[in-house]
């Protein structure tokens, strides 16, 4: 069984994720392919991104995310201190003209 990221090397063992058959050089330790890696959740490296977040641009998985309005994520952390720290205040007025401006289209 070849490698399906490089399609030369022999594979050692199936993404745990995609279940793709990947080489030593493809596939990591935990069990993840490289093309899967890519895309893991940035927060927790565990789950599979679904979105990215509006302020940081991470890519996030479902878990560590707040969903604002469908398709508008905010990654937990961003969420957190959008909340509680001051410094986020620019964000706060900029994601409630954002949200306003989506809503009245
Ligand atoms: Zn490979
Ligand atoms: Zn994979
Ligand atoms: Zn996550
Ligand atoms: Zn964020």
């Amino acid at each position: 069984m070849l490698c399906e990221v490089c399609e030369a090397e022999e594979a050692v063992g199936r993404c745990k994720l995609c279940g793709r058959y990947a080489c030593s050089k493809h596939l990591d330790l935990d069990g993840v392919c490289s093309i899967c890696k890519e895309t893991l959740c940035r927060i927790c490296n565990q789950r599979l991104s679904i979105g990215m977040c509006l302020i940081c641009a991470r890519i996030i998985c479902r878990e560590c995310s707040v969903e604002l309005q469908p398709g508008i994520r905010l990654c937990s952390e961003c969420y957190g201190r959008l909340l509680n720290d001051p410094s986020y205040a620019k964000y706060r007025d900029y994601l409630k003209r954002f949200l306003k401006s989506r809503i009245e289209k």
